[in-house]
């Protein structure tokens, strides 16, 4: 009905893929002066690799994509721009995942145009070689089958997606069952807390 490939990641994947960033950046001998978090995906993953990397200065930008939880069909845009003097610094920007590879695109324009950067080289956790255009200069895992990845910074809002999928196809009763049979993963949280938190938001109509 509504069969999306779905993957809980934990908080392992995150520290073992962020340090997978770092090794090959050190491996490279890449020297990172600034690293530049896209929120809200990359905000954790680029705290782990500034602390391996020993690099004081991390900043962020926020790229707003249009993006529901695994619907692929994105618009990307930096919002709040603002301008920096990097001084010819060193950049490395962080992500999650590079899916299509809009949002680094957009971001590594952005920051050559408005921060005054030296070279920028671009990460993420994951890098999905049949949907990107682009491939991120240092990745920690590459991915062949398309899925949607459910990251522990995100389990309420992707649940909530999930769920809202599932109610809108007619889905009235054992939501746990039609979460499991459609996304191929057990719910990170428990559906009766999710279904609370949806009523809190007023995203309920019943
Ligand atoms: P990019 O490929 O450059 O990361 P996208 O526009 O494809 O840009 O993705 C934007 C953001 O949407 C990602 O940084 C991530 O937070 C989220 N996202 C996209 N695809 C997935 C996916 N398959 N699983 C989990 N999150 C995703």
């Amino acid at each position: 009905m509504v069969k999306i490939p779905v993957r809980v990641v934990d908080w392992d994947d995150i520290v073992n893929w962020s340090s997978g960033i770092s090794d090959k950046i050190k491996r490279d001998e890449y020297k990172v002066d600034v690293i530049i978090a896209i929120a809200r995906g990359g905000l954790v993953p680029a705290r782990l690799v500034a602390d391996a990397l020993g690099v004081l200065d991390v900043i962020s930008i926020k790229v707003e994509h249009w993006v529901q939880t695994a619907n692929k069909d994105v618009e990307a845009k930096i919002k709040f721009p603002y301008k920096l003097d990097l001084k010819g610094g060193n950049v490395l920007i962080v992500d999650d995942i590079c899916d299509t590879g809009d949002s680094l695109e957009i971001a590594k324009k952005f920051v050559s145009d408005n921060f005054n950067p030296g070279a920028i080289r671009t990460s993420t956790m994951q890098y999905i070689e049949s949907t990107a255009r682009i491939k991120p200069d240092y990745y920690a895992a590459t991915i062949t089958d398309w899925a949607w990845f459910m990251y522990p910074w995100n389990y309420w809002e992707d649940e909530i997606n999930l769920i809202r999928k599932l109610l809108d196809n007619g889905v009235k009763t054992d939501i746990e069952h039609a979460f499991k049979d459609n996304y191929g993963v057990e719910p990170p949280i428990p559906v009766k807390d999710v279904l609370e938190e949806m009523k809190r938001r007023n995203l309920l109509n019943f």
